[in-house]
């Protein structure tokens, strides 16, 4: 092949295998996936002077398998299929469609994501696919270089997982075609990393240290422009502690000063309840809903997760400051911390209905690879399930103390249902419709009402409502991918993994975080 050959780069987020064994896809996903977004922006349109195609593919919005023509060698140009995001539950997907490619002669796939960052995929390396094990930016030009001259290294980035700046380029919005394939037309920006708090069972700290890192406010500000311009109505910003990037006031006055009327989701701390002050502003720059890790009302249960920054006694607070602006609280709570039995998670349930924040997502404790409570809980043999696609939030995966599997799910799924009563949500609506309206105001309603139905249905379906979308369509299942899985990776089944630990300078970037957080 010549060497000006052209490149085409297949960017694909896996989706995972449902119970079922089949593919989970969707006739209309709930949002663009944004890493998806964020790789294509950092793909540029030459690579050393070559013309660089990107196409993208969300796995649980393509119904049709016709996307996957392309992952196979091309005579007119060099193919890379990166297979983009990857966590735990999608891992088994991700080696599949990179096997998959292989058998096609595709000679670049590539598998990146949280999974491959933070856990050990020693034994997989070598099998023709790579594996990515550093942030997109450390990693992504040395990988299109070595795809346009036709073979990748078998590990990218195993010297340093994160990068010590933001500086990306702007997001490249999603076009009107691919915003179509979700049921909202809503965009994934994701302006900060990192978290300074030590959750044990949290993977952020894993994938994105405690140094808390933000891109300049410029780039945030042309990302939402683009998206506005491009007809994306809502925004999600997916960085996890919103409320603690150093320059957001910035951002947010920014917004405003700038006429960015996009209502846009944002996750905060706890500790949003001590800045009233940025909760008004906030309200102004089009915040419609605010989603919070509260986790338990155990003070215990939190203490021995390491996540005492969390007051139970302060959380009323934060449902009567959104209130107050117009922001709709979501609470998101773990059921199944050691300690927990039947009876405290009857009471979790009254106390949080009690406070009433509007919606409210539960997840079954669950030890995620890369994590320290999965290296505690391997180290102890108390992992019960062998299957990596189990490990996403809604299954039980570990030998609790007191509450039996399925039992446990059960009260998990029970408390989905009691919280979106009927009558519950139907005042929640009416408050909320009653209420002061701005641009926010449809935003709010509809997520509210949305994120109620979604819960009951996948409830019923005994899943998470955030998993994938509506209308699920079974296509092709893992029996399927088996015979080249075998043929590349020798196993039917991943083996768990253990923890990768970090690197020198990463350890250094955590120890000037946490010195930072100790003023
Ligand atoms: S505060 Fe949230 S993001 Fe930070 S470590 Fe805890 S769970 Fe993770």
């Amino acid at each position: 092949m010549a060497a000006r050959t052209p490149l085409r780069v297949v960017l694909v987020k896996p989706s995972k295998y449902g119970r079922d064994g089949y593919v989970e896809r969707f006739r209309r996903g709930f949002m663009p996936n944004s890493t998806l977004g964020y790789l294509a922006s950092l793909t540029p349109a030459e690579v050393d002077g070559v013309p660089c195609e990107t196409v993208t593919i969300d796995e649980y919005v393509r119904a049709d398998l016709g996307y996957l023509d392309l992952l196979a060698a091309d005579p007119d140009r060099r193919t890379l299929v990166a297979l983009v995001g990857v966590q735990s539950h999608q891992f088994h997907r991700a080696l599949d469609l990179a096997a998959l490619a292989r058998s096609r002669s595709v000679a670049c796939a590539v598998v990146g994501g949280p999974h491959s960052m933070t856990c050990d995929t020693a034994e997989l390396q070598g099998r023709g696919v790579s594996f990515a094990l550093a942030e997109a930016e450390l990693v992504w030009p040395a990988i299109l270089r070595d795809a346009l001259a036709g073979a990748l290294e078998p590990v990218y980035g195993g010297d340093r997982r994160w990068q010590e700046r933001l500086e990306p380029p702007p997001l490249r919005p999603p076009s009107k075609r691919d915003l179509r394939r979700y049921a909202v037309r809503l965009m994934g920006i994701y302006p900060a990393r990192g978290c300074p708090f030590t959750c044990n069972f949290c993977s952020v700290i894993k994938i994105a240290g405690r140094a808390m890192r933000s891109q300049p406010v410029a780039t945030t500000l042309a990302s939402l422009k683009a998206a506005q311009a491009a007809g994306v109505r809502r925004v999600m910003f997916t960085s996890d502690n919103f409320n603690k990037i150093p320059d957001l006031r910035a951002l947010l006055e920014a917004m405003i000063d700038e006429g960015v009327r996009l209502p846009f989701f944002a996750q905060c701390d706890v500790q949003i309840e001590r800045e009233p002050a940025l909760v008004e502003l906030l309200a102004r720059a089009g915040c419609f809903q605010m989603f919070v890790g509260v986790e338990s009302f155990s003070r215990e249960a939190l203490r021995a997760a390491h996540k005492l920054h969390n007051k139970p006694e302060r959380y009323a607070r934060i449902v009567e400051l959104c209130r107050a602006h117009g922001i709709t609280s979501h609470f998101s709570n773990i059921l199944g911390f050691p300690g927990d039995t039947e009876a405290s998670i009857r009471e979790h349930l009254a106390t949080l209905r009690a406070l009433g924040p509007d919606v409210a997502s539960f997840y079954l404790l669950t030890p995620i690879p890369g994590t320290e409570q999965y290296g505690d809980f391997l180290e102890q043999g108390l992992i019960s399930e062998d299957n990596l696609d189990r490990f996403d939030g809604s299954a039980v995966t570990w030998r609790h103390p007191h509450l039996a599997p399925r039992r446990w799910e059960d009260l998990v799924f029970g408390c989905v249902r009691e919280f979106y009563s009927a009558r519950d949500v139907a005042a929640k609506l009416a408050r909320l419709a009653s209420g002061r309206r701005d641009f926010r105001t449809a935003s709010a309603l509809a997520a509210v009402l949305g994120y109620s139905l979604q819960s009951r249905l996948a409830a019923a379906a005994r899943t998470h409502p955030m998993a994938g979308g509506v209308g699920r369509v079974r296509r092709d299942r893992e029996a399927d991918y088996l015979p080249v899985r075998r043929r590349t990776f020798g196993f039917e089944r991943a083996p768990l993994p253990a923890n990768l630990t970090l690197s020198v300078a990463d350890e250094e970037l955590n120890r000037r975080a946490k010195l930072r957080a100790a003023g």
